[in-house]
Formats: C-alpha cells, sequence, structure tokens
C-alpha cells in the first residue's frame, strides 16, 4: 500500500478525541502484520483509546522516532463540501478530516515502515501513534512514562505536524488556566451589601491587560515568532443564574502561550498576587471571599538547538535547515522534555488548512513526505551514529 491508500484508510476511521481511536489501531497492526514489527501498546485508563509504539530494525538499539498523533477535531457545525470522513481526490489535492492535521504524516510513515520491511535497517526506524493530542497532548504522557523507564532513548525525534516540509525547531508551550471567585450571592435587590462574583471575575481583564502589556514590552521576545512574545488571552467568564440574583461564584478560563525561555513562575507569581489582592480588600466586608487558581492542561515549549549536528541531519533528508518555528503547539515539547532527544517538527501540509472545513493535503506535499522517509531509510540501512544527531 503506498501513502495514498493509506491515507484514505486512516481518513475512514472518524478518530475525534472524543471517540476511540482503537479501530484505526486496529488497521496499522493488520497492515503490519509481520514478525519483523514489534508493536506495543499503552491504553488510555478507560481502555477506549490507545497509543501505539510500533518499531522495525535491530533490538536494543536506538531508533528514530517518528510521531504523530491518530485524533482529529470535530466537524461539528462546520460546512463541508464533501463526506468528511472520507478522501476526495480534488485536482491535486485530497480533502478530508485530518488530511494534514496529522494523517496525511503517519501516511507516509507507515508507508516507509512497510518499504522498511524489505530491507536491513543498521539504526530501527520506530513510529509512535498518540491520542488525544488536540486536547492537550494528553495521550502521548502515558506513551512516555513508558518509554521513560523502559525503553532504549531515541536517537532523534521527528514529528510530523504540518510544516510543508520545512523544518521547524520550535514552538510555544501552553498553560491552559481556570480562576475561581467566590463571592456573596443572594436577592438583587441587596446587591451594594453583597460580593458579585463576577465582578471580581472581570477585574482579571485588567490584569491580563496589564500582563500582556509587560510581556509585549519585555526582554524575552523571538523573532522567528509570528507574535514574537508570550501572550496571555481571557477565553471564557462563566456565572450568574439571572438577572434579579447576584451571582456567588464565577470562572475564568484563560491561556498562556510562552516562548520557552520566558520565566513562567514569575508569571504564575503576578497572577497570583493579583488574585490575593483582589481577594485581599473584599475580606474584610466578605470573610468568605475566596479566589483560586488552577492549572488545568499545560504543556512546555520546545527549543532544539540549530547549532546541534541534528541541523545538518535533517538538511540532508529534506534540502531545508530547521530555520522556522511554529506557532501551534506539539507533542514535540514534552517528548523532548522527557527523553532529553533532539527533537524537530517536520510534516506535510499546512497548519493553516487544520481545523477547517474541507481541510486537504496536497499531492506534492505526501510526495515530499515520501522522499524525505526514502532519504531516511538509506541512512537506517547505513546506520546512524549519536554524532550525526548530538555534539
Ligand atoms: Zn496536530
Amino acid at each position: 500500500m503506498d501513502s495514498i491508500a493509506i491515507l484514505e484508510k486512516l481518513v475512514s476511521f472518524p478518530t475525534v478525541s472524543r471517540d476511540s481511536n482503537l479501530d484505526l489501531l486496529d488497521f496499522v497492526e493488520d497492515l503490519l502484520s509481520s514478525k519483523r514489527f514489534s508493536t506495543t501498546r499503552v491504553y488510555s485508563e478507560d481502555k477506549q483509546k490507545a497509543n501505539l509504539l510500533v518499531k522495525i530494525g535491530p533490538e536494543d538499539e536506538a531508533g528514530v522516532l517518528l510521531s504523530g498523533h491518530s485524533d482529529v477535531v470535530p466537524v461539528d457545525n462546520q460546512d463541508w463540501s464533501v463526506p468528511p470522513f472520507e478522501l476526495t481526490p480534488s485536482g491535486d489535492k485530497f480533502i478530508g478530516r485530518g488530511t494534514a492535521d496529522m494523517k496525511g504524516f503517519l501516511a507516509c510513515s507507515l508507508a516507509a515502515l512497510l518499504a522498511a520491511k524489505d530491507k536491513s535497517l543498521k539504526t530501527p526506524l520506530w513510529l509512535a501513534i498518540s491520542y488525544d493530542e488536540e486536547v492537550g497532548c494528553i495521550g502521548v504522557r502515558r506513551l512516555l512514562d513508558m518509554m521513560v523507564v523502559t525503553e532504549t532513548k531515541p536517537l532523534l525525534c521527528i514529528v510530523g505536524e504540518p510544516t510543508l516540509m520545512e523544518v521547524a525547531n520550535g514552538h510555544k508551550g501552553k498553560v491552559s488556566l481556570r480562576l475561581t471567585c467566590h463571592g456573596r450571592g443572594g436577592h438583587s435587590a441587596m446587591a451594594p451589601h453583597l460580593l458579585n462574583a463576577l465582578l471580581m471575575a472581570s477585574e482579571f481583564a485588567r490584569v491580563f491587560r496589564l500582563i500582556q502589556d509587560d510581556l509585549m514590552r519585555g526582554d524575552v521576545q523571538d523573532e522567528d515568532y509570528e507574535i514574537p512574545f508570550s501572550s496571555i488571552h481571557m477565553a471564557k467568564i462563566e456565572g450568574g443564574i439571572a438577572a434579579n440574583i447576584v451571582p456567588e461564584r464565577a470562572t475564568v478560563d484563560f491561556e498562556i502561550r510562552h516562548l520557552p525561555k520566558e520565566n513562567l513562575d514569575k508569571l504564575m507569581e503576578k497572577l497570583e498576587r493579583s488574585a490575593k489582592d483582589i481577594e485581599g480588600y473584599t475580606k474584610h466586608d466578605f470573610p468568605e471571599s475566596r479566589i483560586e487558581l488552577e492549572v488545568v492542561n499545560s504543556y512546555p515549549g520546545l527549543i532544539t538547538s540549530t547549532k546541534e549536528p541534528v541541523a545538518e541531519f535533517m538538511q540532508s533528508l529534506t534540502d531545508k535547515n530547521p530555520t522556522i518555528k511554529v506557532s501551534y503547539g506539539t507533542e514535540g515539547g514534552l517528548i523532548h522534555e522527557r527523553l532529553g532527544v533532539p527533537t524537530i517538527i517536520c510534516g506535510p501540509g499546512s497548519m493553516d488548512q487544520g481545523h477547517k472545513a474541507d481541510e486537504f493535503i496536497s499531492r506534492d506535499q505526501l510526495a515530499r513526505c515520501d522522499r524525505m522517509f526514502a532519504r531516511l531509510l538509506v541512512r537506517l540501512e547505513a546506520g546512524i551514529s549519536l554524532t550525526d544527531i548530538r555534539s
């Protein structure tokens, strides 16, 4: 099966993050049902989803790890011109949910594994397929828990999020947070004697604006990013029941997208101090006044030095230097943090098409990714040493 035929199959599994990805993994395991492949599943707690780690090549040797997620974002309320979970050819492109983000990469990776079956690799090729990436890089954490303690660490990791086959060496990290404000509720006629939790929550709009101004003008900048500084974003305020009731509880959901070198502790301190301030000046009259700050989810940013030999290695595969950084997050930050291996983001298609109706990938992008893997297989047959990748 070539990468296009495999992509057709992969797209036909509606692996929206909220649903199971096990049918897709069954297909992958059937496709790779040869003794030459070793496959390991690492399940989610409820066993409805799993990560899959596939390996081919000498056991106990460190391999080149390809990494991709199997889940896709929903198609609800999107205006698709074709059935989203079928691969529809249209001119020089293929339309379908996940074609760009990121089943195109998985299809090319699987085609490369099939091609590797007839070769004798000195350096192994590994593929990690994760679940629940789209909802905060959840699934891969369980796989990494296993890899940290049991596996020979990979030599290098290529995360195949769509970069139009450019080589990216970095992305921002993300922290999702929730503030919960507790005031004193009651009849709205008594509002001046009560503590409106929604008003406490809305005071944070000013705090966020001040913090954003500081970040924008601060020293931590990286011009490789479209937004060259860390950002803070207020996403949702919730509270209140009816106009005649003073709300006693309100929540604010917000997000920080930070440069890898940002001092997050300092940022968190500022937020905690603001929460304490707002709590402080209401506490005298309302002892129950309280603001809780909670981290809901986070993943680290990624920065891989372009001075490392890995840059040259990637150039030999793609004819491109790692010179771009991507604005979206990937599993790369976690992989680099947990396994300590050089990690690069490079995959077919563009994130401009990701998460949208009529998501597509071009034939040319798939062909380029196939070409990168053909070159990689040549290198794996010859054998890759640690010095090819790290200084
Ligand atoms: Zn993705």
